[in-house]
């Protein structure tokens, strides 16, 4: 071949690739409907406490009139610190930016801090992350969850937190939450005179201890909880669906045991039985009974919650959904999840903002291998800020058909509540953060 007819070849193959890209570009200007590409314009965050828990909201606005986006990045006990990461790293990194690509945009902020994996940052990435999603649905002029391919199911059923400082009370709490149809009820109970999770006993005896600080025992616990389940399972019938939180509370081996004396009474699930330092104890509890165990609320890292689904050690993942990094990451969890037989359930207590609560429900309604959802309800002062919150009806929640995550914030009534709002004792002395609490000898207990 000569070199002219080279020549030629070569200018045939250039024209034929840039009508190829052509094609491409009419293509993708078609799959948007001609939208311009938005970029990132400014990013804010709105730090309020409307529900009595410091919330972080990350908003991003684009060049684009009237486009922009919510994300939720709570870490109630650091807000401080997450705020400033989204302002002072995030926002000067991604400004100027486009703003339709999520998961190139996920990868970019979660690699540039080199160090990752963390509470703070991980925050900080979600409220990025959920905003964008946010942003895309707006643009489409649809729900998230029709973006994430449509309902797979009507609504999340949900289980309500029933508590109590005697088991009668705890009991009585549990029926009001079956009479409002509920077919998941948690019962918690604290010890009196302790500072254990679930309690409400105000006319508490002293407890002797060796400090002044609040005190708690898993044993006590442990007894009171395991007691507490057999008169909810003999009071309340074999029907409804019992949860208890053991909230990483116990020594290990205690933990192997309650798990194990409760197998009988046939819970739902029992929650985050061991702290995340203790995992490898996971496969203790299934050498020993078939008790559901779900996990997984203080977790931050893959390598926290890939080996207990892999190796098929609990049943339902219970991430925070903000800790992970957002609905990004939480949805290839959930993907691999189902994988392992692995179903969600995924934390929705007070310290989710809204907006964060209709990620939960997106991801409940998308995924096939959906659990349970946590629920907490949103007060007056949480729905004056944010307008248009998941709703709950018989037991189950439903998201917003609205586009994006389908809630509007009221910055000026969010403004009515700053941090601080309503706080009093430690978390007022320790900016939103929490206090010690000691075992009767005086050593600090993971709480
Ligand atoms: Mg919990």
């Amino acid at each position: 071949m000569n070199r002219r007819n080279v020549l030629k070849l070569i200018a045939s193959a250039a024209a034929l690739d840039s009508a190829r890209q052509m094609r491409a570009q009419d293509q993708a200007a078609r799959a948007v409907r001609g939208l311009p590409v938005p970029k990132i314009r400014d990013i804010q965050v709105i730090a309020t406490e409307p529900g009595g828990v410091r919330l972080t909201v990350v908003k991003i606005l684009t060049d684009q009139d009237g486009l922009y986006g919510y994300g939720c990045g709570t870490f109630t006990q650091r807000a401080d610190l997450v705020n400033a990461a989204v302002e002072r790293y995030l926002k000067p990194f991604l400004v100027g930016k486009r703003a339709d690509r999520i998961e190139d945009t996920w990868q970019a902020c979660y690699n540039s801090s080199y160090w990752r994996n963390g509470p703070v940052l991980n925050n900080a990435i979600s409220g990025v992350d959920q905003a964008l999603w946010d942003i895309k649905g707006r643009q489409a002029g649809m729900p998230v969850y029709e973006l994430a391919g449509g309902k797979c199911r009507e609504a999340a059923a949900c289980y309500g937190h029933a508590s109590g400082p005697d088991i009668p009370r705890c009991i009585e709490s549990a029926r009001r939450y079956m009479s409002q149809g509920f077919r998941h009820v948690r019962v918690q109970m604290g010890v009196p005179g302790m500072a254990s999770y679930g309690s409400g006993g105000a006319a508490a005896p002293h407890v002797p201890a060796l400090h002044d600080d609040p005190v708690f025992d898993s044993a006590a616990q442990f007894r009171i909880s395991l007691k507490l389940l057999e008169e909810a399972r003999k009071q309340l019938g074999d029907e409804v669906e019992l949860l208890h939180d053991m909230h990483e509370r116990y020594t290990p081996n205690q933990a192997v045991q309650l798990v194990k004396a409760v197998e009988p009474l046939r819970p739902f699930f029992m929650e985050d039985p061991l702290s995340p330092e203790d995992i490898a104890y996971f496969r203790q509890i299934r050498q020993n009974c078939a008790t559901p165990i779900a996990m997984g609320e203080l977790f931050n890292s893959p390598h926290e919650w890939t080996p207990l689904i892999t190796e098929r050690l609990i049943d339902y993942i219970r991430i925070h959904v903000s800790q992970a990094g957002g609905f990004t990451p939480c949805r290839k969890i959930a993907a691999m999840a189902e994988i392992f037989g692995v179903r969600t359930a995924w934390h929705g207590p007070g310290d989710v903002s809204p907006i964060g609560h209709m990620a939960n429900v997106t991801l409940d309604v998308v995924c096939y291998n959906f659990g349970v959802q946590e629920y907490s309800p949103f007060n007056e002062r949480l729905q004056e800020v944010f307008h248009g919150c998941p709703v709950l009806k018989d037991g189950y929640l439903y998201p917003n058909d609205a586009p994006g995550w389908g809630i509007e914030v009221d910055e000026k009534a969010a403004a009515k509540y700053p941090y601080g709002f309503g706080e009093r004792g430690d978390r007022a002395k320790y900016n939103g953060g929490w206090g010690v609490i000691r075992r009767p000898d005086g050593t600090v207990i993971k709480q």
